[in-house]
């Protein structure tokens, strides 16, 4: 596997991937992915993406609950 971007070798590590959205900030650790020895540029393959897409999906519906909460007068 190549870098789109570069051309340069792809190597497996685990990063941290963060997501800023809309009311919260998620950090997930030990993320496989997929780094360019070359320019640094980070792939993830698609299983990775899907299972990341699912909990953002489910902190998005979470958080939705939260705002919902009464803040008592
Ligand atoms: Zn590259």
């Amino acid at each position: 596997m190549k870098c789109l971007y570069c051309k340069g070798e792809l190597k497996r590590k685990k990063v941290s991937y963060t997501a800023n959205r809309n009311g919260y900030h998620l950090i997930i650790d030990d993320v496989p992915a997929w780094v360019c020895q070359q320019c640094g540029e980070t792939l993830f393959d698609e299983a990775t993406t899907d299972a990341i897409q699912s909990m953002l999906r489910e902190m998005d519906r979470q958080r939705k609950q939260l705002t919902r909460i009464p803040v008592a007068a």
